[in-house]
């Protein structure tokens, strides 16, 4: 199995090349085909599987198909993560494996003045990586519209659950068009996150 044989743009095989990636991990051969078809997807799979990747790579392919729409860019793909860390580290893969490709990749979160972030929403975003809590403080003054979203991610959705963040999940959810790809990737798959899923 090679990421060729994935059906990935060339700019991101370029990227891979570059990171010396040669072959998808188990979660990435299974689940990239399906997020590139566009289906919706459930990924189980814990920190050091490649999981990153295994959602970053067809979602940079879907962004690196259309041109944006005219005017102030908004974000067309949403991430969320738990915390802060795994904001800048799957914002860092993006960049990384977008890094042929001219995507804005921007972080929310908390513990951090807002206006920067602010200022960096102004200037247009693809790819938004965001903490719940931040994210629904831009929502609230208006600073971000996720009316353009086209792919919504749950990254540590377990995680999240934990930190209490369902509710921040579902109004975030209300905020983002219906007609959209879902992938929510979890490390366990108890009732509560078949519940979210559903
Ligand atoms: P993650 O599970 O997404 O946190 O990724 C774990 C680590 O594996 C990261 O440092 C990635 O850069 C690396 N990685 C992900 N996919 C591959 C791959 N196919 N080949 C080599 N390294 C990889």
């Amino acid at each position: 199995m090679s990421f060729e044989s994935l059906g990935l743009a060339p700019a991101l095989l370029r990227a891979l090349a570059d990171n010396e990636y040669t072959v998808p991990t188990p979660i990435q051969a299974q689940a990239i085909p399906l997020v590139l078809s566009g289906h919706d997807v459930l990924g189980g799979a814990q920190t050091g599987t490649g999981k990153t990747a295994a959602f970053a790579l067809p979602v940079l392919n879907r962004l690196s198909k259309d041109t944006p729409p005219a005017g102030p860019r908004k974000p067309r793909a949403l991430v969320l993560v738990p915390t802060r860390e795994l904001a800048v580290q799957v914002a860092d893969s993006f960049k990384t494996y977008g890094r042929h490709l001219r995507l804005n990749v921007t972080t929310l979160f908390g513990g951090v003045g807002m206006q920067p972030q602010i200022e960096q929403l102004r200037r247009g975003v693809d790819v938004l990586v965001a903490c719940p809590g931040r994210l629904i403080d831009h929502l609230d003054r208006g600073s971000v519209k996720l009316d353009g979203i086209e792919v919504l991610v749950l990254d540590e959705a377990d995680r999240m659950l934990d930190m209490g963040f369902l509710p921040a999940i579902k109004r975030i959810v209300n905020r983002v068009p219906k007609q959209r790809q879902t992938l929510l990737f979890s490390a366990t798959f108890e009732p509560r996150i078949k519940a979210l899923a559903l």
